[in-house]
């Protein structure tokens, strides 16, 4: 459940597609609709993670929030503020406000350059710490996320996985976020090390008041972070609620699929394992109406032609969405396809 209430970010009908070009003119024969049409909102606080498998479009959505790739339509408003009516420079300067980490931190530092100068090139980029206080404030951001003064002039390659994620997130905090959109930010990481930098994200929710978007293909690693979960499939969002009202009562097919391959010790969870057919459709022709019918074991002729939109389970603000037509008849029938 979100800590509160009040919205930091709003997101509309958001729209991503990349156009595929060909032919001898170059011309836009195609596109791939990375992200078609979602909505949603993240509150101050909170952490509102975005899980699916690989091609989902949860990374796109993360780089479409910040304008790292422009968005083909939609909104997405930033405490009230339209972002995307923003001239380049204006969101430059707001990027201060919402800083992105990567899976690998080599994609947004510097490897030829010392942890010192990286930070103190993050500060100096946004301005946000007079010049004569920059050392201090880079010690005590180091220290902040579990390293050391000693640790300042060493580079990057001098530090394992998960130290560098370390410097990614110093990195991010250092012009005083108030949203941290996290890409992926653990998964290359040993599972002990994933536990850590986690632990670290949520000491640092609590000091800094930050909000989180949280980005993982891992249900299990989202488990740990999230208040709530929006569950993507090929550009959509099939299911939103929050994290235990997730966990303990999945609507959606797709996600209960997820939820059974999380793996477990538990003999009796393992046997009811949901097997998938079939890869993830491309995104260029998604499937017609119900974009999950041609791996769905509930899918009936309904399915194929008219898209299911989401709906409430509950009555809470916010509550528990799923996109399926068939969620009751699916629960009724948990063990027996209708087909
Ligand atoms: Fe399956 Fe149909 Fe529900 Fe889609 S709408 S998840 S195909 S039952």
């Amino acid at each position: 459940m979100q800590k509160q209430q009040k919205e930091l970010l709003k997101v509309t009908e958001l729209k991503q597609y990349f156009p595929i070009k060909g032919g001898i003119l170059g011309k836009t024969i195609n596109y791939v609709k990375a992200v078609d049409g979602i909505s949603f909102t993240i509150y101050e606080g909170e952490t509102l993670s975005i899980v699916g498998e690989s091609g989902c479009g949860k990374s796109t959505t993360g780089r479409a929030i910040l304008r790292l790739d422009e968005p083909t339509s939609g909104k997405v408003e930033f405490k009230g503020e339209d972002l995307l009516s923003y001239s380049k420079k204006k969101m430059n300067q707001e990027r201060k406000n919402m800083q992105i980490i990567f899976q690998d931190p080599y994609a947004s530092i510097n490897p030829r350059q010392t942890v010192r100068q990286i930070l103190n090139e993050a500060l100096e980029i946004q301005n946000v710490v007079p010049k004569k206080e920059r050392n201090q404030r880079v010690i005590e951001l180091l220290e902040t996320v579990g390293l050391g003064e000693h640790q300042l002039d060493r580079y990057p390659h001098e530090f394992s996985g998960g130290q560098r994620q370390r410097i990614g997130i110093a990195r991010a905090l250092s012009v005083n976020p108030e949203l941290i959109v996290a890409d992926e930010a653990v998964s290359a990481l040993d599972v002990s090390i994933q536990a850590q930098v986690i632990n670290l994200l949520k000491k640092l929710q609590r000091e800094f008041q930050l909000t989180y978007l949280f980005i993982s293909h891992d249900l299990g690693v989202v488990r740990h972070i999230s208040d709530r979960i929006i569950v993507m499939y090929l550009g959509k969002i099939v299911e939103i609620a929050d994290k235990k009202s997730l966990f303990k009562n999945p609507k959606h097919p797709y996600t209960k699929a997820l939820l059974s391959a999380i793996p477990s010790t538990d003999v009796e969870k393992e046997k009811q394992r949901i097997i998938l057919g079939g890869d993830v459709p491309s995104p260029i022709n998604p499937p017609s109406g119900c974009r999950f019918h041609t791996r769905c074991p509930f899918a009936t002729e309904l399915c194929k032609t008219e898209e299911p939109k989401l709906r409430r389970m509950d009555m809470m603000k916010e509550g528990h969405q799923a996109a399926c037509h068939f969620i009751e008849t699916v629960e009724a029938n948990e063990k027996q396809p209708i087909l």
